[in-house]
């Protein structure tokens, strides 16, 4: 993050955050310091309307609300900066090649001017001391020509480079935010686009797509006994053995602060069902531990919903089925898939 608040004003700052932070409840986890940072410096204007909207609601904010703050209006602020910064640098280098072009057509029309102007004298005298005169000039007008030619040649070929590095640069942005960035795998703006894709391509092909939606059982308690920081390893150990238990173009994204999805293309219901449990039952037979401390924090859970999607079916209708499903897991007693119908 980068702040430009004095020592002074960012301690009232920080102050008046953590206050606000103790009043409403929240974590006091670094994402969630910076959204009400950022609130009481009145950084981002819409951060500080949203959550005015939200305290004069029901009040109440969770890892998950402040985790969609942070994603909203801070987590994509340096791309948002990279991409402007970007897109600027191109508009000045197609400036740069405007110029470069703008002067060699300059050149190109002295040419063709003094080209005309030989011409004209040739025609005057057509003694030979008129045509060697002719010939000299019209060396000396090519080489010119040839020369501004070869300059404009490498202004061109340096403003190609360049703005092919800014390419790179706008495409390693959108990379990025794709990425959540506690965890390192997909986040819900990736979870979003691809499954949209992935409904449309089983809506052409007719083959099979699961939706899976998962989310650590009883994890407030496992964050109130062990602290945030060993529940942000946690969400990274659960990120990490979704993504390494898919493959091809299965997408294990974070939906939101402890929850978590599966795009499973090409997957029937049944075979979906068989991975979702296998992965779960992965994640719930290993122990969380710290080595160096030699600290066993147990066993941590999920319960997971499973939905196929049907041909014709919204978005929101899909992952609703999924939700739902979730939270008969949930209902059924934790660390299950249930199958919605
Ligand atoms: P349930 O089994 O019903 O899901 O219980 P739960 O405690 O997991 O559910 P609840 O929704 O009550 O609490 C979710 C907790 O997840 C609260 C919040 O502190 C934690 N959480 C959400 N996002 C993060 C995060 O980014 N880091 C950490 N450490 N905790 C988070
Ligand atoms: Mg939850
Ligand atoms: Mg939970």
């Amino acid at each position: 993050m980068s702040f430009g608040d004095g020592i002074e004003k960012a301690g009232s700052y920080a102050s008046q955050a953590f206050e606000l932070m103790k009043t409403h409840d929240v974590p006091a986890a670094p994402p969630n310091f910076e959204v009400w940072y950022s609130y009481v410096s009145e950084r981002f204007p819409d951060l500080k309307k949203t959550l005015d909207q939200m305290i004069d609601g029901d009040g109440s904010f969770d890892g998950m609300k402040n985790a969609d703050l942070y994603e909203t209006f801070i987590g994509h602020m340096d791309e948002k900066a990279l991409v402007q910064e970007t897109g600027g640098e191109i508009q000045n280098q197609v400036k740069e090649m405007l110029m470069a072009l703008g002067g060699a057509s300059d050149k190109i029309k002295g040419f063709s001017a003094s080209i005309a102007t030989n011409l004209e004298t040739f025609s005057d005298d057509q003694s030979l001391g008129g045509i060697e005169q002719f010939v000299q000039n019209m060396m000396l007008e090519t080489r010119r020509i040839q020369k501004s030619n070869e300059l404009l040649q490498s202004q061109l070929n340096q403003s190609s480079e360049k703005i092919s590095a800014l390419q790179n640069n706008l495409e390693k942005a959108e990379q990025e935010s794709y990425i959540d960035a506690l965890t390192g795998i997909a986040n819900r703006k990736k979870f979003d686009v691809t499954l949209r894709a992935e409904m449309q391509a089983a809506a052409k092909s007719g083959e099979p797509l699961c939706l899976a939606l998962g989310d650590i059982d009883l994890f407030k308690k496992f964050n109130d006994s062990f602290g945030h920081q060993v529940g942000d390893q946690v969400l990274k150990l659960v990120a990490m053995s979704l993504h390494d238990n898919v493959k091809g173009s299965d997408l294990a994204a974070r939906y939101g602060g402890e929850e978590f999805a599966l795009i499973l293309p090409n997957t029937k219901l049944q075979d979906a069902y068989g991975l979702v449990e296998s992965i779960r039952e992965t994640i719930g037979s290993r122990r969380v531990r710290n080595r160096q401390k030699g600290i066993d924090y147990g066993a941590v859970t999920l319960s997971l919903g499973l939905a196929e999607y049907k041909a014709g079916e919204a978005g929101a209708d899909l992952v609703g089925r999924a939700d739902a499903a979730l939270y008969d897991a949930k209902d059924a007693g934790r660390n299950q898939t249930i199958m919605a119908d």
